[in-house]
């Protein structure tokens, strides 16, 4: 039985968005946790789901809800985090990456922006292992588009209820609002976070690489 518990998150720190938009979001995000704990305390006795069937089934509509709901609870936990609690400079090691992968600041936030103009759920700037490097991608709903073992840095709600109490249409005076809002500390800590387990991953393999026991000491066992 899942009994996860809604993080809360400082608002006060942030400029531009007013309370009540900011609360109607949270209140979309506990709803979220809520259906996690119901999803996660369904049974897992395969008897009782009955014929499967990719068109409709009982297992097909719990595997929807719980992408759904678990990723809605991920991504606003960490879009929330993102947006408070201040330190809106861009500095330290992220700068210097979005530097090198995307040739200027300026450029980034163009290309970040850009993308949340084009989606209609999520932009997300992730840096994934295949290459090392950022990567923003795009996603429609919370389950569409998510990028498998990509590590997400930066995240950004583009849906409308993320804005339309404030800003009505205007998606890009809300992004402008929101880009004000990011705080790089967090984005910082997170990159920190993937180099540690990077650092950690890499020792292993070398490890992997390398017999771990001499032969002798095999010969010995035998
Ligand atoms: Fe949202």
């Amino acid at each position: 039985m899942a009994n996860l518990v809604p993080k809360k998150y400082d608002f006060s720190t942030v400029k531009g968005i007013s309370k009540k938009q900011l609360e109607e979001h949270y209140k979309l995000y506990n709803g979220y946790v809520t259906k996690v704990n119901e999803i996660w305390g369904t049974t897992d006795d395969a008897k009782s789901f009955g014929e499967s069937n990719p068109t409709y089934s009982k297992m097909r509509s719990l595997k929807l809800g719980e992408t759904y709901a678990v990723d809605g609870v991920k991504l606003h936990q960490m879009y929330f985090e993102n947006m408070t609690g201040g330190s809106n400079t861009p500095k330290g090691d992220i700068l210097n990456l979005i530097k090198r992968d995307f040739n200027t600041y300026e450029n980034f936030l163009e290309y970040f922006k850009s993308v949340g103009l084009a989606m209609r759920g999520w932009a997300i700037l992730a840096i994934d292992p295949l290459d090392n490097k950022l990567h923003v991608f795009g996603s429609d709903a919370h389950d569409v588009g998510a990028v498998w073992n990509s590590f997400p840095l930066l995240i950004m709600d583009v849906y409308e209820h993320a804005y339309f109490l404030d800003f009505g249409t205007d998606r890009k005076k809300y992004i402008d609002t929101f880009i004000k809002n990011i705080n790089w500390q967090v984005v910082n800590n997170r990159l920190q976070k993937y180099n540690m387990i990077k650092s950690v991953m890499t020792s292993l393999r070398n490890l992997d690489s390398q017999p771990i026991y001499p032969t002798w000491s095999l010969s010995d066992n035998e």
